[in-house]
């Protein structure tokens, strides 16, 4: 049986429903990715439990319709202001959880305080549009328009990568939106969520509005995805999981946002010293487990080599390690499971024509920065989403030829160009199938207010705030008649 609790000690975590701590009957313990020590005890929550919160949720969409929008985007402001105080703490917590290096730690709480204050802005221009009726002879004498009115009930799913800004992209617009959540976080970095769930309560956000279910993936997220209540599931993760909710969730609404193999597309007439950083960047941050993480260069003949040269060296350079420390740019990967498949596939590539240019091992228990060049398609590292430190480089004769080679995916997220030649830009812009192109910059870009989501196995529906609105809203057309 649950029981209410007013206490929290330092390391053992509760369901956040209504507004109350709720304990469950089972915790396990959560493991730092990097040193294995144990950070905290998690509420394990049964489907009793998650049909609670839904509950909760359900019976908190009233106050959530009807509260206007000023106050809607005062709480989103107020969560803003409280979480820039909190901001080292925010970082300290998705580092130790998730292993990220403080520095990418960092950067994803300033990117979060963003995404709430789109959030707020956002809450104060959801409206429709007014129709022309009299353009068709059966509609002289009406006047009409939509409104946009929230959806219910949100089942909200997140992965373990950016567990606070991701939690933010869903959240946020639900609550600017109107509507009522029940949140699922990753069982690796519930915390985040946790923490999120209280400033919230701080900000003023009314008990039953943000539910927050810790527990094992398949029971918690079965019961939100199964349950009438629920009017929409918004998930982000993996491409066999989001196709299994996809298959479960009926009529209900879903987005997904699912992983890929990110391509880049470097031309024969640029300096490639000038794009090494960003390559590290795009390749290499949060350990490559960025669903955007470039994995795949198609680099022009004429630069290939000194690409791959300059690309190596400083891939060697990154310090690997603690990611408390500030230096460090590459630490553990989520679990060892994790490590050992990628390792596996790297191995993999022993029996090809790829030759392994930098990393490719373990350093204490870190996968070192692997750069693998000449890699045959096939090869589970090119073909499949690695969602670690390791990119391919490969050598193209034309653009033509690399966008083949990028489309050649059952992924399509997003995919960069570095081009200074406009044709091939445009080129690239129009033929590559995918979410977003990004023109003079790797595939990794994003900020928080673009349109952001894929095409084929890399998901359905946009995130981004204005855009995740209008996923979170339903459509009402009201026509008067005049005559
Ligand atoms: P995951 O294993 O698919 O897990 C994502 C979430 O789904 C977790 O909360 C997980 O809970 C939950 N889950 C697991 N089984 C479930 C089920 N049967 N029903 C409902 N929910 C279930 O993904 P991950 O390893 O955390 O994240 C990595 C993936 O996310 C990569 O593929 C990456 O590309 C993708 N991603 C995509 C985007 C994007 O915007 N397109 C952004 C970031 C990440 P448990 O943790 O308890 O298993």
């Amino acid at each position: 049986m649950s029981k209410f609790v007013n206490e929290v000690n330092s390391t053992k975590q509760y369901l956040m429903i209504n507004g109350e701590k709720v304990e469950t009957e089972k915790y396990a313990p959560l493991y730092s990715p990097y040193s294995g020590k144990e950070i905290a005890q998690i509420a394990m929550a049964d489907r009793e439990q998650t049909l609670q919160a839904i509950a909760a949720a359900y019976k908190a969409r009233d106050i959530m319709a009807t509260m206007p929008a000023y106050q809607r985007a005062e709480i989103l402001e107020n969560v803003v202001t409280i979480l820039k105080q909190k901001a080292d703490e925010a970082a300290d917590i998705i580092a130790r959880e998730a292993a990220k290096p403080i520095m990418f730690a960092k950067a994803e709480v300033a990117r979060t305080i963003e995404t709430y204050k789109f959030a707020a802005e956002e809450a104060k221009r959801i409206h429709g549009e007014t129709i022309p009726f009299d353009a068709a002879a059966g509609g002289v004498n009406r006047i009409g328009y939509t409104l946009r009115e929230p959806i219910g009930v949100i089942g909200a799913i997140t992965p373990f990568n950016f567990p606070m800004n991701l939690v933010a992209h869903k959240v946020g617009p639900a609550i600017a939106a109107g509507n009522t959540i029940v949140l699922k976080p990753a069982s690796q970095t519930p915390l985040s969520a946790l923490f999120i769930a209280e400033i919230f309560e701080e900000a003023g956000l009314p008990a039953g509005v943000l539910n927050v279910v810790t527990g094992p993936g398949g029971i918690v997220g079965d019961a939100i995805v199964e349950d009438d209540r629920v009017s929409m599931v918004t998930f982000t993760g993996s491409p066999g999981v989001g196709i299994g909710i996809r298959n479960k969730a009926g009529l209900k609404k879903t987005t997904l946002e699912l992983g890929s193999n990110s391509a880049l597309i470097i031309d024969k007439d640029i300096d490639v010293g000038q794009i090494i950083d960003r390559c590290i960047m795009g390749a290499f941050s949060n350990q490559g487990q960025v669903c955007i993480s470039l994995q795949r260069v198609y680099a022009h003949e004429d630069v290939y080599e000194e690409f791959v040269a300059k690309f190596t060296e400083a891939a060697k350079k990154l310090k690997i390690g603690d990611p408390l420390d500030p230096d460090t740019y590459i630490s553990a990967l989520i679990s060892k499971g994790e490590a050992e498949r990628v390792l596996g596939w790297i191995e993999e590539t022993k029996g090809s024509n790829a030759t392994i240019a930098a990393g490719g091992k373990l350093q204490d228990g870190v996968l070192e920065p692997t750069i693998v060049r000449d890699a045959d398609h096939s090869l589970n590292i090119s073909c499949q989403e690695a969602f670690a430190p390791v990119v391919v480089v490969n050598k193209v004769s034309s653009v033509k030829e690399a966008v083949e080679q990028v489309n050649d995916s059952r992924f399509g997220l997003q995919a960069g160009i570095y081009t200074n030649n406009v044709k091939n830009a445009l080129y690239a812009s129009k033929q590559l199938h995918v979410g977003g192109v990004i023109i003079n910059d790797v595939p990794t870009y994003r900020v928080d207010q673009m349109p952001y989501g894929g095409v084929k196995e890399s998901g359905t529906g946009r995130e981004g705030i204005k855009y995740a609105v209008e996923e979170m809203t339903e459509m009402k057309l009201v026509v008067w008649n005049q005559s």
